[in-house]
């Protein structure tokens, strides 16, 4: 699984950090980016898909197979 931030929809709610922090850091602005490559360790995975329902912007995508 690897998750990837659409940084043109971002307007930095901070909500993926929120509820991920192991997978999503901030820039000084506020605006989120994936941490590292974006892969997501099988522990996380749930917290992954979280994050993309509170995602306001709807700013997060997931691929499953990657
Ligand atoms: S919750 Fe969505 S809009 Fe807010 S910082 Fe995270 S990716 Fe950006």
């Amino acid at each position: 699984m690897r998750i990837k931030i659409d940084t043109e929809k971002c307007e930095g709610h901070n909500r993926c950090f929120v509820v991920a922090g192991e997978l999503f850091e901030l820039d000084d602005s506020g605006y989120a980016h994936e941490v590292g490559d974006g892969k997501v360790p099988a522990e996380l995975k749930e917290k992954a898909r979280l994050a993309v329902t509170n995602c306001p912007e709807l700013a997060i995508s997931i691929d499953e197979d990657d």
